[in-house]
């Protein structure tokens, strides 16, 4: 077990989402602590402009990257504990939410463990945030009571789910699900799901490479996709699929001028 040297400075660590690459769907409190860093450890998937605005920081990219070894979860949390310990504020940045997926609790744990200060300071997930740019309400009332957040990996924890949810009475939202996507399809129709059940995937949400994909599992199926290899993919399966196309076609052409940007989906 580390001992503390109570002696040196003790600085602290911000665990920060980033959203879902949008610098406007950064949260305030986002903004506040990239502007107050010193040193800012990010995930390759975090938009340059995001990690841009920590202007005074050193930066760090310590995610997974093409034709680069991924630095290891147990050395980022030595580097986060290393450099807060020298008496920095530190933001260890990721996308969505730190805590969907992202593997910021095992960060949390270690920090606390060792005796540095942290703070969460949560993000919006793709998993809500890349439907809702699409213009899928997730719980659209009476097309869904609820939905589940799934990853594409783990086939046992979801079959173990499927297996007890009545099919469509809940909408599916898959995370790291693109490569998979076929697989995924199979196992929903084995566990009851009609082949007509709408499916839209929502890739790089809030980027400037955004696109939606609609169809029905038996399409996500069969369907080749042309999808760029690197591209981030929200898979989301129910009725609030076609709800959400209902809303693209019932907007207005023109758009709210104060709002901008290049989040939504088309
Ligand atoms: N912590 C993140 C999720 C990490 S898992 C969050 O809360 O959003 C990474 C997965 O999230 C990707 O494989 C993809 O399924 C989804 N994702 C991340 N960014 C996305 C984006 N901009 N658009 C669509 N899906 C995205």
């Amino acid at each position: 077990m580390t001992t503390i040297d109570r002696r040196t400075p003790v600085g602290h660590v911000w665990l920060v989402g980033a959203g879902p690459g949008d610098p406007d769907l950064l949260t305030v409190k986002a903004q506040r602590c990239l502007a107050e860093a010193d040193v800012v450890f990010h995930d390759a998937l975090v938009a340059p402009e995001v990690v841009a605005l920590a202007e005074s920081a050193q930066r760090f990219s310590v995610g997974k990257r093409v034709g680069r070894a991924p630095i290891g979860q147990s050395a980022i949390q030595r580097l986060l504990i290393r450099t807060a310990r020298r008496g920095r504020r530190v933001v260890r940045l990721k996308g969505g939410d730190p805590f969907v997926f992202g593997r910021g609790g095992e960060e949390a744990l270690a920090l606390g463990a060792a005796g540095v200060p942290f703070e969460v300071v949560p993000g919006l997930t793709a998993a809500v945030t890349a439907p809702a740019l699409a213009d899928i309400p997730v719980t659209h009332r009476g097309a869904a009571s609820g939905f589940v957040v799934l990853t594409g990996h783990d086939d046992a924890a979801s079959d173990t789910l499927l297996a007890r949810m009545a099919p469509g009475s809940l909408t599916l939202v898959v995370l790291m699900g693109l490569r998979r996507r076929r697989q995924l399809a199979s196992r929903l129709k084995r566990h009851g799901w009609p082949a007509a059940t709408p499916v839209a995937i929502i890739c790089d949400a809030g980027t400037r490479h955004a696109d939606v994909w609609r169809g029905t599992l038996d399409r996500l199926a069969r369907e080749p996709l042309d999808l760029p290899a690197n591209a981030a993919g929200t898979i989301v399966v129910g009725d609030v699929v076609t709800v959400g196309a209902r809303i693209a076609a019932a907007r207005p052409h023109t758009s709210p001028s104060a709002a901008g940007g290049r989040s939504a989906v088309r």
